[in-house]
């Protein structure tokens, strides 16, 4: 079987190093708050060129935490507006709900799965404040159109960077085009840890230090309490795991291009829609591959082809946010791109030590599939 993402020989490729920072943070007898943290949060900073990386507990508290730190600092109020693209994994939108303040779902551009810009500013009421777009599958979504219109509205903006660490437009890495965002470094993620973990990264110093209390129940020095904060650390060992695999992103992502490139070019099948990922924009747009998503119409099919074939795939995502029970009130909302994205997309395995054979091989079993269903 080919898996969708072999995280075990991710992390071997790098276990003499994780096992030296292990015993590292072992043998110091400081295991929360130390160095290991601060080093992490200055090399990631530097990785997406900003002037400040805040280390939490996973990615749903990088987002929870700013939209939290942005209320604490009198930016935003209860019943405040936030656009968010309908087809997201509902963890941008669970962190909306958990400020109490509102989502307003927005369609995304069917080529790049990302929002369209152009459907945002349509979206826009007297109560919206923040734009949260999420950079899905690893590719930015348009920052350059988003964040003109935040600066005509006046509005904040919340990149979700769960999906896309190193990706870049114009040279502008993820990270840095909105006030603030949010990681996760869950062990899927491209840069992942042997846990969970999540940062902020932002160049308001102001919001860094709300963040820093935040995390640590408020507290910016030991028993003093600005803010009723919550606990959600990013402890020593697993900064010290993501310093270490910080070192061979690049590389990494340099391997996911190179498969990518493998299926762009090696997939003909008039049954299989490729990802576009921006025509217009293919040369100033890098993606980093985080999934591979291709859309068809026989997605079940295919789906089990695949798999009797020795191939694992996975759908990101088989139910939208709307049609989630826990958003019983949308259920009768209607986003047809969102629900044909989500009925059409596959995603094929593209891990960093997944082999050009392994790929071929998948190659090959997409262009001879044909659907049943299709004479
Ligand atoms: C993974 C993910 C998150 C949440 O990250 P966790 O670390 O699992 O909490 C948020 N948004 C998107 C788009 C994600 O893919």
């Amino acid at each position: 079987m080919i898996p969708f993402l072999d995280l075990k020989s991710i992390n071997s490729q790098y276990r003499a190093e994780l096992i030296e920072a292990c015993t590292r943070v072992i043998d110091s007898g400081w295991y929360i708050g130390g160095n290991e943290l601060a080093q992490f949060e200055q090399n990631f900073a530097e990785y997406c060129g900003v002037k400040f990386a805040i280390g939490v507990a996973n990615g749903l508290d990088a987002l929870i935490l700013t939209l939290r730190a942005w209320k604490e600092l009198g930016k935003l109020n209860d019943g405040d507006e936030v656009i968010v693209p309908s087809n997201t994994y509902i963890a941008s939108i669970l962190a909306i709900t958990a400020n109490n303040l509102t989502p307003v779902l927005v369609e995304p551009d069917i080529n790049t799965y990302n929002i369209d810009p152009n459907k945002i500013e349509a979206a826009i009421t007297p109560k919206t404040k923040v734009i949260l777009p999420v950079h899905l599958y690893g590719q930015l979504a348009e920052m350059p159109a988003i964040m003109a219109i935040a600066k005509k509205y006046n509005l904040l903006v919340l990149e979700d960077s769960a999906q896309s660490h190193g990706a870049e437009i114009k040279g502008i890495k993820a990270g840095n085009w909105g006030d603030a965002s949010g990681f996760s470094f869950y062990p899927g993620k491209n840069l992942g840890a042997l846990g969970d973990a999540g940062a902020v990264t932002t160049n308001n110093e102001e919001l860094a230090q709300m963040l820093r209390a935040l995390r640590n129940y408020g507290s910016h020095e030991k028993y003093k309490n600005l803010v009723p904060g919550v606990n959600s650390r990013l402890d020593e060992i697993q900064a010290a795991m993501l310093d270490v695999k910080l070192k061979y992103l690049e590389n990494e992502i340099k391997n996911r291009r190179e498969l990518a490139n493998l299926y762009l070019e090696g997939i003909q099948n008039p049954f299989i829609q490729l990802p576009l990922f921006n025509i217009d924009a293919r040369n100033y747009i890098q993606h980093v591959w985080h999934l591979f998503v291709i859309q068809t119409e026989y997605r079940d099919e295919l789906y089990n082809f695949l798999k009797n074939n020795g191939v694992q795939t996975l759908i990101h995502y088989p139910v939208p946010p709307h049609k989630q029970q826990a958003y019983k009130e949308w259920n009768e909302l209607s986003f047809p791109l969102t629900e044909r994205i989500h009925d059409e997309v596959l995603s094929l395995p593209i891990g960093p030590t997944q082999t050009t054979e392994e790929t071929k091989y998948i190659i090959e079993l997409c262009n001879i599939f044909v659907p049943q269903g299709s004479n």
